[in-house]
């Protein structure tokens, strides 16, 4: 496949939407970024790299760090990380709260934020250094020591951070978190500030595309099977209430973050990250969904 050519024509058609949607300002170090950004690259199990646009500029990955946080705590926990949280996808906003009621304190799933905060709890009740532990891991898997968080974005969030408050406190109501709301926050907070460039981020999701080599990135290994299954979690879950319309129009497991950067692969192939910060109404990044679906058009390669 010439995928040099297919992001060529990618590139040109997707231009139109280059103003269109808002990256998220409810984060205030966010609304500081420069919206009118996109790269994409493709990285394939054969070491190829494909790319075009601002594929150099680091970002705050968010939600795409979700991925990193549930490969950890499953290969600590096994399958008994589920009975702290659900795989179901929740058809409802990152942030909502509606269903952790319902649920009485089970999130639906790992890849929404009350997910994502009992999973920065696991870490910490089974990591010696959780901070230091989970950035050694993503260094590990992104194949780059200079990957890190960026803590003015993650003290920024916290500062704001009133529904994910509201979140970790009706977790703690439920018995569903061990540590301390506080702490569990800021932790949880800085997994979702870490920075990457887009062909960072292709090549930390290549593992989840690559069914040959072993998943093992320091003490973090995880079977084939589990991958698969972190695979058919981020295409079920990877993008909230948009997620059917994803699946519907791209056709990869993957998953997005508010910072309007997406990982994803294509099992046995290729993983490919864009990153574009404006986003639609469901925080999904709008050139990036588009440029993913033109991909497996174009490409007629995709899971279906
Ligand atoms: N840090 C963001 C939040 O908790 C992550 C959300 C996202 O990327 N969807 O709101």
């Amino acid at each position: 496949m010439n995928y040099e050519e297919v992001l060529r024509a990618i590139a040109g058609e997707i231009e139109p939407l280059r103003n269109v949607g808002r990256q998220a300002d409810y984060i205030p170090a966010l609304a500081k970024v420069n919206p009118d950004r996109f790269g994409i690259c493709i990285t394939t199990v054969d070491g190829e790299i494909f790319e075009r646009g601002d594929v150099d500029e680091r970002f705050s990955i968010q939600s795409v760090t979700k991925v990193f946080s549930l490969s950890m705590a499953l290969s600590l926990m096994g399958e008994k990380l589920w009975e702290r949280v659900g795989k179901e996808p929740s058809g409802a906003a990152f942030n909502s709260l509606i269903q952790l009621e319902l649920d009485r304190g089970i999130p639906r799933n790992p890849f929404i934020n009350a997910g994502a905060i009992v999973l920065a709890d696991v870490l910490m009740s089974a990591l010696a250094e959780p901070e230091a532990d989970y950035l050694a891991f993503v260094r590990e898997i992104a194949g780059d020591d200079t990957v890190g968080y960026d803590r003015d974005v993650a003290a920024s969030e916290r500062e704001k951070g009133y529904i994910n408050a509201a979140i970790a406190n009706m977790l703690k109501y439920y018995g569903n978190l061990e540590n301390d709301i506080e702490e569990v926050l800021r932790f949880y907070f800085l997994q979702c500030s870490v920075e990457m460039s887009c062909r960072q981020l292709s090549r930390a999701f290549l593992p989840f595309a690559d069914r040959k080599s072993d998943f093992a990135f320091g003490n973090v290994r995880l079977t084939s099977s589990q991958v698969k299954r972190i695979n058919a979690v981020m295409q079920t879950c990877g993008f909230y209430n948009d997620a059917g319309e994803y699946s519907y129009l791209v056709g990869l497991p993957g998953k997005s973050g508010v910072g309007g950067g997406i990982g994803a692969v294509y099992p046995g192939r290729y993983s490919v990250a864009t990153w574009s910060p404006r986003l639609n109404e469901k925080g999904n990044s709008v050139m990036g969904m588009k440029a993913l679906e033109l991909l497996t058009t174009y490409t007629s390669e995709s899971i279906f």
